[in-house]
């Protein structure tokens, strides 16, 4: 079990449904571009989903489903890494049991998400203490998720570098706790990823309605992409631009146009021999030609629901399996009676 010479990550993401444009360029590619250097285990966070959402399960299945899909169209490669679903694994649960005894309150509670989430409930005069007791523990299920697999790297944002500091200091915490040197303490692996905002010049989110998702079709990319926000002072199309205050379209040129394009529409727009709704036809253009492959593969592979599914069980079984190595070998360190 133990003789993969490559180091294992670990990283997950909520069933949110149809995964968006900031998902694939600051999670996705990423994960696509570790496959072949580690033995990667990619989780859909489900149980991690109903620490807020356990009353809006209606949709769990099916968003289940558009986050496999997008993740097969975007090159995670089952053949490569292991995609499994969280509450398949259970073995994840018994191992949370474990560390939950050893976790100290102030530990969690000193989250930062945590204490962002009771600020804004606090700010909408929301009684804390309606925190679940889940919601509460999430840090430590979220280290479960890790030590489950005993991974040594999470690649993440330089804002969820706290997260994996918790999970070192759980797992250092039972390997002194039982005096062997058993977890390894895993590292965040910080990845750079281009801010991708949302049309709107916010934070590119689902229940912001201004995102453009990996599935949306040529003609649906475009129509959003003629809601983002240009160059303000821009109002008439003989008025001369200036791209550096054009706050989201430009931004996006700068991930997805080459140099040459960049260069074009920046005396373009600066000259006023090209119009706002013009320069963001090319753009949708642009990204539509780099999605192209991505939709046609998740088109077909829409087609066959049942071969995603298999694929979402099979390396659930094969997640569980290692899973359950780990958890048996913690299991006889604690000394529990079997
Ligand atoms: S022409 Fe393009 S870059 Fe210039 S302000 Fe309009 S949308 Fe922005």
């Amino acid at each position: 079990m133990e003789n993969s010479t490559k180091k294992r990550i670990m990283s997950g993401m909520r069933p949110t449904g149809k995964l968006h444009l900031g998902h694939y360029l600051g999670v996705l590619k990423n994960w696509v571009s570790l496959q072949d250097e580690y033995e990667c285990y990619f989780s859909i966070a489900d149980w991690h989903a109903l620490t807020t959402k356990y009353n809006q399960t209606s949709s769990m299945k099916e968003d289940v489903q558009n986050v496999i899909l997008d993740w097969l169209s975007s090159g995670i490669d089952p053949k490569k890494s292991t995609l499994y679903l969280q509450s398949l694994v259970p073995q994840t649960a018994q191992l949370h049991i474990y560390l939950s005894m050893i976790t100290p309150q102030n530990w969690v509670e000193r989250d930062p998400t945590l204490k962002d989430l009771a600020k804004i409930m606090k700010d909408k005069q929301e009684n804390v203490s309606n925190l679940s007791y889940g919601l509460f523990g999430y840090p430590v299920l979220m280290t479960a998720d890790i030590l489950t697999f005993n991974a040594h790297l999470v690649p993440v944002g330089i804002d969820q570098v706290a997260h994996v500091e918790l999970s070192r200091d759980i797992a250092r915490r039972f390997n002194n706790i039982y005096g062997f040197d058993y977890f390894n303490e895993p590292e965040p692996k910080l990845t750079q990823i281009p801010l991708l905002k949302g049309l709107d010049g916010n934070k590119m989110g689902k229940s912001f309605n201004n995102d453009i998702k990996l599935s949306d079709d040529e003609k649906t990319t475009e129509n959003k992409i003629r809601t983002g926000i240009t160059d303000r002072n821009r109002i008439r199309k003989d008025d001369k631009g200036n791209p550096d205050n054009c706050e989201v379209i430009f931004d996006y040129w700068k991930i997805f146009g080459s140099d040459d394009d960049k260069n074009e529409i920046c005396s373009a727009c600066k000259s006023a021999s090209i119009g706002c709704a013009e320069c963001k036809k090319r753009l949708a253009q642009k990204i539509n030609e780099q999605l192209a492959p991505l939709r046609e593969k998740r088109a077909s592979l829409e087609k066959t629901p049942d071969i995603v599914k298999e694929i979402l069980y099979e390396g659930s079984n094969k997640a569980q399996t290692k899973a359950q190595y780990v958890l048996d070998g913690a299991v006889d360190i604690i000394k529990m009676y079997k």
